[in-house]
C-alpha cells in the first residue's frame, strides 16, 4: 500500500519509515505543519510528497492508509479525518488526551469499517511475546504479581514538548505508563480493577510529572507494581512475573530494539528462554497489514490503546487525589 505520514517525527524517521519499507509498504508523503519541516523530512527520508494540508493526502485515493505520530493533542482530530476519508489508521500511543475522545476514534473507526490500531511496540517484541507464552502454558503457576521497570533517561533530542509541555501530551504518564498498562494487559490478558499512585518531578518536568510509581489490582487478584520515569540513566529497565509455581526474570526488554535476557527460575532450576528477535517495529506493521487484508487484528487494537490510555489516566488521577481510583474501561 502508499502510505501517509501524518507528522514529521523521530518515532517515523527513526524506526517507522523503515519498517513500513522493509514490508513492502511504499511511503507516499509526509504531513507536517511546518513546509520547511515537511520538505527537510521528505529529502532526508527519500519520501516523494511533503504537504502542509492533511486534505491533499487525505484526498488522494492512492493512499489508503495513515500512520499518525504527532504530538498527543492531535492525534483525535487527524484519526478522525483520515476515517472520514477512508483511510486504515495506525495510530500511536497515547491514542488521544481523553478517554472520550480515544473511544470517539474507535467508534468512527468501526462504523467506517477501516482498520484502526495502537502501535504498542512492546507486545509486538518477540521477548514479551515469549514471557507471554510461558505465563499462558502455566509454566510459573497463578500469577500471584508483575513488576515493570521502566524508569529511563529521557535522551535530550525527545525532551521537547514531553518534559514542559502538558497541551501536547507531555509528560511520563501518557508517555510510558500508557505503555506500560499495555504490557500488563498483554501478558497476563486481564486489565486492573483500579490503582493507587505518586507521581514526582524528579529534574526534567516543567508542568508535567517525570516520574511515576503505581500499584494495580488485576481481576485474577493478581498485583502489579509499575515504575517509569524520564530521568535514570543507568537503572535499565526490565520486568520480573511471578507465579506460585516460578518466577520470570526478563532485563532490557522495555526497549524499542529486540534485546534482553529472560530466566525462567522454578523447582527444576534456571533456565534461560529464547525468544525472536525481530523488529518490534515491523511486526506492528505486519500485523497492521494482515489486518488490512482480513486476517485477524492488528497487534494492538484501538481498544486496547482505549484500555492502556484508561489505565495511564487512573494513575494520574490517582496521584493528584491521593485516592485509589476504579478503573472502568468500556466492553
Ligand atoms: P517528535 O517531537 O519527534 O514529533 C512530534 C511532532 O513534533 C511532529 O509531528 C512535528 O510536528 C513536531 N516536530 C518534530 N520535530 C520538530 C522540530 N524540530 N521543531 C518543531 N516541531 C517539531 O515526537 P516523537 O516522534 O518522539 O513522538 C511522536 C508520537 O509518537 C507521540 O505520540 C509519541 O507518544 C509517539 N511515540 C511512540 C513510540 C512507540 O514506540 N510507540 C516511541 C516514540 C514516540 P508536525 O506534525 O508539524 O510535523
Amino acid at each position: 500500500m502508499r502510505w501517509g505520514l501524518i507528522g514529521a517525527s523521530t518515532i517515523a524517521g527513526e524506526h517507522m519509515i523503515g519498517a513500513l519499507r522493509a514490508a513492502g509498504q511504499d511511503v507516499a508523503a509526509v504531513v507536517s505543519t511546518s513546509a520547511a519541516r515537511a520538505e527537510e523530512f521528505a529529502r532526508m527520508n527519500g519520501i516523494p510528497g511533503a504537504e502542509t494540508r492533511l486534505e491533499t493526502v487525505l484526498d488522494d485515493p492512492s493512499i489508503p492508509a495513515v500512520y499518525i505520530s504527532s504530538t498527543n493533542e492531535k492525534h483525535h482530530d487527524q484519526a478522525l479525518a483520515a476515517i472520514a476519508a477512508g483511510k486504515h489508521v495506525l495510530c500511536e500511543k497515547p491514542l488521544a488526551m481523553t478517554v472520550a475522545e480515544a473511544e470517539e476514534m474507535v467508534r468512527a473507526a468501526d462504523g467506517a469499517g477501516r482498520v484502526f490500531a495502537t502501535n504498542h511496540h512492546l507486545r509486538c517484541s518477540g521477548s514479551h511475546r515469549a514471557i507471554r507464552d510461558l505465563i499462558r502454558a502455566g509454566r510459573i503457576g497463578r500469577v500471584l504479581s508483575l513488576r515493570l521497570f521502566h524508569a529511563v533517561h529521557l535522551p535530550p533530542h525527545l525532551q521537547g514538548w514531553r518534559i514542559d509541555n502538558p497541551e501536547a501530551g507531555g509528560g511520563v504518564i501518557p508517555d510510558i505508563t500508557v505503555h506500560d498498562a499495555d504490557v500488563a494487559r498483554f501478558l497476563l490478558d486481564e486489565t486492573p480493577v483500579s490503582v493507587v499512585a505518586q507521581l514526582g518531578t524528579s529534574g526534567m518536568g516543567q508542568g508535567v510529572e517525570d516520574s511515576a510509581m503505581s500499584v494495580w489490582a488485576m481481576p485474577s487478584g493478581a498485583m502489579v507494581l509499575s515504575h517509569e520515569s524520564f530521568t535514570h540513566p543507568f537503572a535499565g529497565s526490565g520486568l520480573e512475573a511471578h507465579g506460585t509455581e516460578g518466577s520470570i526474570f526478563a532485563s532490557g526488554v522495555m526497549t524499542q530494539a529486540p534485546v534482553g535476557e529472560i530466566t525462567l527460575v522454578t523447582a527444576a532450576g534456571r533456565e534461560a528462554v529464547p525468544y525472536s528477535a525481530h523488529d518490534l517495529y515491523l511486526q506492528s506493521v505486519q500485523d497492521f497489514l494482515a489486518a488490512v487484508a482480513g486476517l485477524g487484528q492488528p497487534a494492538a487494537t484501538g481498544k486496547d490503546g482505549i484500555a492502556s490510555l484508561t489505565v495511564a489516566l487512573a494513575v494520574r488521577e490517582a496521584a493528584r487525589t491521593g485516592q485509589r481510583q476504579t478503573v472502568r474501561v468500556a466492553a
